[in-house]
């Protein structure tokens, strides 16, 4: 008999580093072994549940879906104790007695329902150390679960261990009793000697309950090949090594068995047999996994019934503010036209309502959201519910490629917002619709080539550097592919054959960095999809991936920009200072001459988008001098437009002749002055798609929506398509007049390019973010810079770079200042340092300086010693701050505060004794004068090494040398001089002499460092 076995306790990969196999491969075996019913059982989770129902109905056999959960030692799910039934010892309670271990299988769509809800309480109640569940929690939704005793770790397992026999009647009677027939007694063998006596127990104790045994493997990997690849798993997991691993399973046999092998084991024939009669008891899950999408519901006022009703109110008001008041005939149509094809789509008025709602609320509390990316841009409705920021008319953006009247989607929208306020987005979103309503999509992180080399490396005892030597034979991945490892050149020893059974396995899990799902209210979500909370706290992230996610719930996109914070940051600086900036949106409002210029030369290196190598080099070939140049350099600064030089030709055709529009540049001598109008901005080059649907539109005549049919062809290289569609083509510029040989001219031009093009809305919107950090970079430099850097602080690749190109623009970079912030902050004629990157300087140390210094900056020595927290005087922060520089604004005389820091210190006592009596004396403390000469550049710049981990103080050339400078010196000093006001002093150190010398005098300075040799420039 083929069908005497089901294996009811298998781990698939979602049992994290622990589940070797995945569910197609055991469903594939299952149907060849001839079993009728194969059971998931993942770790704590039922994450996998509709990939198993997926696999098993694909192969015929029938999908268990279960879990082998985490229940509390007899304790409440939220008492955070951890409790021991004996000793303590191996055999005691699991992970340190936080939990024990149940198998669990849902009967039917109820108890499946009720598993994911087990699941999300496991997380949002019961969370320590691992997601778990109370004897309550499974009584109120175990009516339709059927459970298995549990492994070895299982409640009923460790009290026999322990021989704790009456505990142990006492288990069994509480789940025979709550689970009235659906208790069964797991018995188990994999051939470690220990298990003969506790099955024995195990079997004696049914039979005192009069319950049935279950015979189960605790599978963990596929069949006994892949035993390795699982052992080599855990070791990763426990980062130990194959030779000596943290954790191992021995030599039991843990894979998917047959079921011959299954009964050769000695148990009881009826513990076989009974895994058949479980699997009779479990119902069909369809109606669980069939449910369709959901839609989210937008709040809408009371004077509305329908959101489109709601909808188009909003648009048209919206409208009406964009334009001042004062829409054209043509905006009206358009939105009209655009609102009754969004109208036609189920749920996408909600959809846009819903989102409008959210960066309301976001733009609301001052967190810059981006103008828009993607085609979104091309929709004057989205743009007019504030949505976008890209009004489609100036930036030329085409609905019909956002969304098509001819093949109606929901419409699919990407936000930026900036990065360090993204979790702020999601709560926001949580508090707009709901804790329970909203949901991040999860996703699982895999072993690629290099990461299994790695990490088999490592766990065969591999140093790192020989890790990399295997990671070396791997080819570099070519245009963003992943690579395969069977790619891979080197030797194929035993290294290679653990990484290839790693490759391609979850190795982790993650959160998707923009998705998250918005359910309707009274969608129950923990009812329908498996959700976790990592931690315990925090929004909750689905267990399936974002394309299943996208069968349940509508995705919106919100995407964490770090330059959107670098501007973001750069604004509230120079607000700080009471320059309120506005963000221009407009192309015409792009035009300052200061940005093209610094572009044009190429220095571009922290701007969004053109900051690097290439780009750099394009930029100055290129020499952008208005929007639509970045617009183009981002369409065009890509693998296929510059494979066909089109990059080269943009910047010939823009740069000479002053880019008047030259016959030459025709497609086709009958089309050139036809498709002038389309083609004249961008030098009769096709850059952007919507230039094709504009060519398709001058010469065929059709609407854009049947034009961007073809364009779709296009770009999808679909030649079946398009071989229909060529002879419509001809025939409609046939009849508008055009000869054949011109428009085969055309189409050989516009198939390439259909590929090659970039959607505009998407460079607008791109374009605009560039612009700004350009704009900022070059009238703003020390705010903007001091922001960069801020967000590069902990790129050790990064920082060095842009510290040298804040050297280049002459910006000087200064010690931290006690009026300085956690990251760098603008100073006077300089960026200073980050408080935060003061060793010894802990967070909690700063956020008591920012807490006291409020909106008062310290003026003083005194003033600060008076005011500031407590712990900020601690002797070692104390040094620290000193050392460092961060008190230099309060007094320069560095060397002094040092050498007197203990009496500073006692000193402090009393000014806040005395302050806080309302007391003052008159007159601040003097110190005693730093003897002249004993100023020492050399120990600011070791104490700075030793606290900032880098010397900021300008070494001084020893006196009586003498060289020439260098011509990157020179270009330095050219640039500090020229951005140093003649009023503040640059002090050159020339020949031992310190001269301070007027910006303005160049000439001088010049002939001196030549002549002379070198110098030390520093502001006092
Ligand atoms: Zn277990
Ligand atoms: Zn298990």
């Amino acid at each position: 008999m083929p069908d005497e076995f089901a294996h009811l306790h298998v781990h698939g990969e979602k049992s994290i580093t622990d589940g070797a196999g995945k569910f197609r491969e055991y469903a594939d075996r299952a149907a060849r072994l001839g079993m009728p019913a194969l059971a998931g059982t993942d770790h704590g989770n039922a994450n996998d549940g509709r990939t198993l129902w997926e696999e098993c109905n694909r192969v015929g056999v029938k999908p268990i879906i279960g879990s082998e959960i985490y229940l509390t030692p007899g304790t409440d799910r939220r008492d955070r104790t951890r409790v021991r039934w004996a000793d303590g010892g191996e055999a005691d309670v699991s992970g340190g007695g936080a939990y024990t271990h149940l198998t669990v299988l849902a009967g039917g769509p109820d108890g499946l329902r009720d598993l994911f809800e087990l699941q999300h309480l496991s997380y949002t109640e019961g969370f320590y150390s691992k997601p778990r569940v109370d004897r309550d929690l499974l009584r109120m939704y175990g009516q339709d679960l059927i459970i298995l005793s549990g492994c070895v770790g299982g409640e009923l397992g460790t009290r026999l261990r322990l021989g704790q026999l009456d505990e142990a009647d006492e288990t069994a009677a509480w789940f025979a009793e709550t689970f009235r027939g659906r208790y069964w007694i797991e018995v188990m063998s994999h051939g470690n000697p220990w298990e003969t006596d506790l099955n024995e127990q195990l079997i004696a104790l049914a039979k005192r309950h009069g319950l049935g045994t279950v015979l189960t493997n605790d599978v963990h990997y596929l069949d006994t090949l892949s035993a390795p690849t699982h052992r080599a798993m855990l070791c990763v997991q426990t980062q130990s090594t194959l030779a000596r691993p943290a954790m191992s399973f021995g030599d039991g046999n843990y894979s998917l068995r047959p079921a011959r092998e299954m009964d050769s084991l000695g148990l009881p024939k009826e513990s076989s047999r009974n895994t058949l009669v479980v699997a009779e008891q479990i119902g069909s899950y369809d109606e669980v996994f069939e449910e369709g999408l959901q839609f989210p519901v937008a709040r809408l006022p009371d004077e509305f019934e329908f959101a489109e009703d709601y909808l188009h109110a909003r648009a048209n008001a919206g409208l009406i503010q964009r334009r001042q008041g004062f829409p054209t005939e043509q905006d009206r149509r358009q939105l009209q036209y655009e609102l009754e094809t969004i109208c036609n789509i189920p749920g996408a008025a909600d959809y846009l309502l819903v989102e409008a709602d959210i960066i309301e609320a976001v733009k609301a509390e001052g967190i810059l959201v981006g103008p828009g990316r993607g085609s979104a841009g091309g929709s004057l409705v989205v743009y007019a519910l504030g949505i976008t920021d890209l009004d489609p008319v100036a930036h030329g953006g085409i609905f019909e490629r956002f969304m098509n009247p001819n093949r109606l989607g929901m419409p699919d929208i990407d936000i930026d917002v900036q990065d360090d306020k993204r979790d702020r987005v999601i709560e926001i979103i949580r508090e707009l619709y709901g804790d329970n309503n909203v949901v991040q999509f999860g996703t699982y992180l895999t072993f690629g080539a290099k990461g299994a080399l790695g990490a088999a490396a490592r766990v065969h005892g591999k140093t790192f550097e020989q890790g990399q030597a295997y990671a070396r034979q791997l080819p570099e991945p070519k245009a963003g592919r992943p690579v395969d490892l069977a790619d891979y050149t080197g030797l194929r020893d035993e290294v290679y054959d653990t990484a290839e059974g790693l490759f391609g396995r979850i190795r982790g899990q993650g959160v998707h960095p923009a998705a998250v799902g918005i359910a309707p209210p009274g969608y129950r979500v923990e009812r329908s999809i498996p959700l976790r909370r990592p931690g315990g706290v925090g929004p909750l992230v689905t267990g399936y991936v974002d394309h299943v996610m996208e069968e349940y719930l509508v995705k919106y996109d919100f995407l964490g920009l770090r330059n959107l914070t670098i501007v973001a940051n750069t604004l509230k600086f120079l607000k700080q200072r009471g320059v309120a900036l506005t963000l221009p949106l407009l192309p015409g409002e792009c035009n300052d001459r200061k940005t093209y210029e610094q572009l044009s030369e190429g220095y571009s290196l922290g701007c969004f988008q053109l900051d690097g190598t290439q780009m750099r080099r394009l930029l100055r070939r290129l020499k952008p001098s208005e929007f639509g140049d970045i617009l183009a350099l981002l369409a065009l600064f890509r693998p296929g437009p510059m494979g066909a030089d089109a990059d080269d030709y943009y910047a010939d055709r823009k740069n000479t002749n002053g880019g008047v529009w030259s016959d030459d540049w025709a497609i086709h001598p009958e089309l050139g002055e036809a498709l002038r109008p389309a083609l004249e901005e961008t030098y009769g080059l096709i850059v952007f798609q919507e230039q094709v649907l504009q060519v398709l539109n001058i010469i065929c005549g059709w609407s854009y929506a049947e034009a961007a049919l073809l364009f779709d062809a296009m770009r999808k290289k679909n030649i079946e398509k398009m071989d229909a569609t060529r002879p419509n083509y001809e025939a409609a510029g046939l009849r508008r007049g055009y000869s054949a040989e011109s428009l085969t001219a055309l189409w050989e031009v516009l198939v390439p390019f259909a590929d090659y093009s970039f959607n505009k809305a998407h460079s607008a919107g791109y374009g605009l973010v560039a612009y700004w950090t350009a704009y900022l970079k070059a009238n703003h430099p020390v705010e903007y810079m001091a922001a960069t850097l801020t967000s590069v602080s902990d790129d050790q690749d990064r920082l060095p770079e842009y510290l040298a190109e804040c050297a280049r623009m002459g910006l000087r970079i200064l010690p931290p200042s006690i009026n300085g912030g956690f990251g760098f902050s603008p100073g006077d004629g300089g960026i200073h340092y980050g408080l935060g990157a003061i060793k010894g300087v802990g967070a909690s140390v700063y956020a008591g300086i920012e807490e006291t210094r409020g909106t008062r900056p310290f003026s003083s020595l005194r003033d600060f010693f008076s005011r500031v927290d407590q712990r900020a005087l601690s002797l070692g922060t104390l040094k620290a701050l000193v050392a460092s520089g961060a008190l230099d604004t309060l007094c320069p005389r560095r060397e002094e505060l040092y050498v007197q820091q203990t009496e500073l210190a006692a000193r402090a006592i009393r000014w806040r004794a005395e302050s806080a009596f309302g007391q003052r004396s008159l007159l601040e403390p003097t110190f005693p004068v730093w003897p002249r000469g004993m100023y020492s550049t050399t120990t600011r710049r070791e104490w700075e090494q030793q606290y900032l981990g880098v010397a900021l103080t300008t070494q001084p050339i020893e006196l009586g040398t003498t060289r020439r400078v260098t011509q990157e010196e020179l270009e330095w000093l050219r640039n500090v001089l020229s951005r140093n006001p003649g009023d503040s002093p640059v002090w050159l150190l020339i020949g031992g002499r310190k001269m301070s010398l007027p910006s303005a005098n160049w000439p001088a300075i010049e002939a001196a460092i030549e002549s002379v040799g070198i110098f030390d420039v520093s502001a006092p």
